[in-house]
């Protein structure tokens, strides 16, 4: 069994860590809320060490301002004035010089992808979409595609550097293989 595979509950068994961020982070959310990767009969310790490593990920985005290639250490939601509802989150340096207007219906954050805990599933996978748009692209992606954005350092501000290193026994033999294929 792959480490980053889930292989408790009914509905997400067999999808990876990678995918269920991207795909439910509110459900994500809940499992770190709940310590549920300590509970041995859920993760193994191999498991248990991938998720912490990619809620830390999550967590802490980094990569290039959309503006001005500084690094990111914002993230802007942004709401509708019109209809009141969450529109979209953008990724930024947040430097002045950026000029990026505060204005009423934008809020400022740690960039992470998940969002603040009102926010419905709906909303919530509205701010990952955002991520996925900014960090890999338009196009519509797989699971692998999910996991090598978590393996790419670049795109955080916080990671333990060489987690996903050939050398590293919780990384898999697929990715190991898909690595080499790179
Ligand atoms: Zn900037």
């Amino acid at each position: 069994m792959n480490n980053n595979i889930i292989n408790f509950g009914k509905k997400h068994r067999g999808k990876s860590f990678e995918w269920l961020i991207f795909t439910y982070p509110k459900y994500a959310e809940w499992i770190w809320d709940n310590r549920v990767y300590e509970n041995e009969r859920c993760f193994t310790p191999d498991a248990s060490a991938l998720f912490v490593e990619l809620m830390k990920r999550a967590s802490h985005l980094g990569g290039k301002c959309d503006r001005c290639g500084c690094n990111v250490t914002q993230r802007v939601l942004r709401w509708s004035r019109h209809s009141g509802h969450f529109m979209d989150a953008s990724f930024i340096c947040g430097y002045e010089e950026c000029d990026w207007a505060l204005q009423d219906d934008q809020e400022y954050s740690e960039p992470s992808m998940f969002a603040p805990p009102d926010f419905s599933i709906i909303d919530a996978r509205k701010v990952v979409k955002q991520v996925k748009l900014k960090y890999i692209g338009r196009q519509k992606i797989n699971e692998h595609e999910m996991v090598k954005f978590f393996h790419n350092d670049s795109n955080f501000s916080e990671f333990t550097p060489g987690f996903f290193d050939f050398n590293n026994p919780i990384l898999n033999l697929n990715e190991i293989a898909n690595r080499i294929m790179l």
